[in-house]
């Protein structure tokens, strides 16, 4: 799985480049990490990860914000795409039961390109769909990073790139 910091830091940086301020953005973007929450019950990638167990909390939250207050629906369906962002992006890193239960099999999507150092133009380009039947194992423990090296500086190169933003934003502004 994309680390928790991961999982943070790129719908963060997607709604501050959409205008959501500083704080909003936080309170958003933490959502995104709900659906790994289910480390603390020592399972994990389980229904959680699925677009439909979300999609169930969800739909009702925004057609009540829909119905009764039209000025946060917008807000509610930013929440929910932050959510389903996670398992998108797990998709992409090990099997995940994203379709589960209309669709049985977890899902991991490989994509690599390939080069020899000794011979660039030797390049492999990897895309593999691999699919694999949907068990919520419960395991005793399970050691799961919450950052990694390479999390941090991905994670510092996007932030600082958005203070260079909000830095050559606000002197456009001034001038
Ligand atoms: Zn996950």
């Amino acid at each position: 799985m994309p680390e928790p910091l991961i999982h943070f830091i790129v719908p963060f940086s997607v709604l501050i480049m959409c205008g959501i301020g500083v704080k909003k953005a936080t309170l958003f973007a933490s959502l995104a990490l709900l659906p790994d929450l289910d480390v603390l019950f020592h399972i994990h990638r389980s229904f959680s990860h699925s677009i439909f167990f979300i999609l169930l909390f969800c739909a009702p939250v925004i057609a009540i914000a829909a119905v009764k207050h039209s000025t946060m629906t917008t807000d509610v369906i930013i929440a929910t795409l932050v959510i389903l962002s996670h398992p998108f992006m797990d998709l992409f890193t090990y099997f995940t039961p994203i379709f589960w239960p209309l669709y049985n099999n977890a899902i991991y999507i490989v994509v690599e390109m390939i080069t020899n150092m000794d011979n660039v133009s030797q390049v492999h380009l990897l895309f593999e769909i691999k699919l694999e039947p949907v068990m919520f194992h419960h395991t005793a423990s399970i050691y799961v990073p919450i950052f990694t090296s390479q999390g941090v500086a991905i994670t510092l190169v996007i932030l600082i790139g958005l203070i260079l933003r909000h830095f050559f934003l606000s002197k456009k502004e001034s001038v």
